[in-house]
């Protein structure tokens, strides 16, 4: 998979972490391939086994070669699978912890826009910076995003025919504040939706957004990556 994405022409790869513990095989995955780098901390569906060691767990990864962001932290209320209080202050924390050990945030918010937005402001996220990965909201969404100084990251669902406000948001979004990202194994970008997701198919995002912005895919790829590179001081 990953030489399938090296012949695809992917250049810089981030494998993020989702659970406790996800962090260190990231960190072993990244140490043996130049081109991968991940992140460190907990989704918002487990923010109810979040602990002090957990906290602790993510303190150490972060401090790791190749680690780049705190992520994926944030709300997700279309699952509920933690409750939304225990989210709450789960962000929170791992918004302080990035700002403390100075990295970027990789944000999930699902069906939680106004949460998710008012708590980085009151966190003072913007100092910091991230990324909201696969951005789901529409033109408006974006204008807060953009805002607050975050970039947005487009996945499958930009190439999907009935995701007509991700699309204009594609659209409206700066190039120079996009990046694209496949989310694997999930969200498939068409055609080849419904089948087991992976690092490659991001050339068919980035050509969804390239032709939403009436751009070559070769000028969204090369923005795209240094927009990486500059959200994750890869530079
Ligand atoms: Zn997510």
């Amino acid at each position: 998979m990953i030489a399938r994405a090296r012949a695809a022409g992917v250049v810089r790869l981030i494998t993020v972490s989702s659970f406790i513990g996800d962090a260190e095989a990231c960190a072993a995955l990244a140490a043996r391939h130049d081109f991968i780098h991940f992140t460190a901390g907990v989704h918002p569906h487990e923010a109810k086994s979040f602990t002090p060691e957990a906290a602790e767990g993510i303190r150490r990864a972060a401090a790791l070669p190749r680690a780049v962001a705190i992520g994926e932290i944030g709300l997700d209320y279309h699952y509920d699978f933690s409750p939304r209080e225990a989210q709450r202050r789960v962000f929170c924390a791992q918004i302080a912890l990035a700002r403390e050990l100075k990295l970027p945030v990789v944000i999930h918010t699902r069906e939680a826009w106004d949460d998710t937005l008012r708590i980085l402001g009151e966190e003072r996220a913007s100092e910091i910076g991230g990324v909201f990965h696969c951005f789901s909201g529409g033109t408006a969404e974006a204008r807060r995003c953009l805002d607050l100084g975050f970039f947005l990251s487009f996945a499958g669902p930009v190439t999907f025919k009935n995701a007509r406000d991700v699309a204009e948001a594609g659209a409206f979004a700066p190039l120079d504040r996009v990046l694209c990202e496949t989310d694997s194994p999930y969200l498939t970008p068409h055609p080849h939706r419904g089948k087991r997701n992976e690092p490659a198919n991001v050339l068919l995002v980035a050509a969804k957004i390239a032709a939403l912005k009436g751009l070559t895919p070769e000028a969204v790829g090369e923005a795209t990556t240094r927009n990486l590179e500059a959200v994750f001081r890869l530079a």
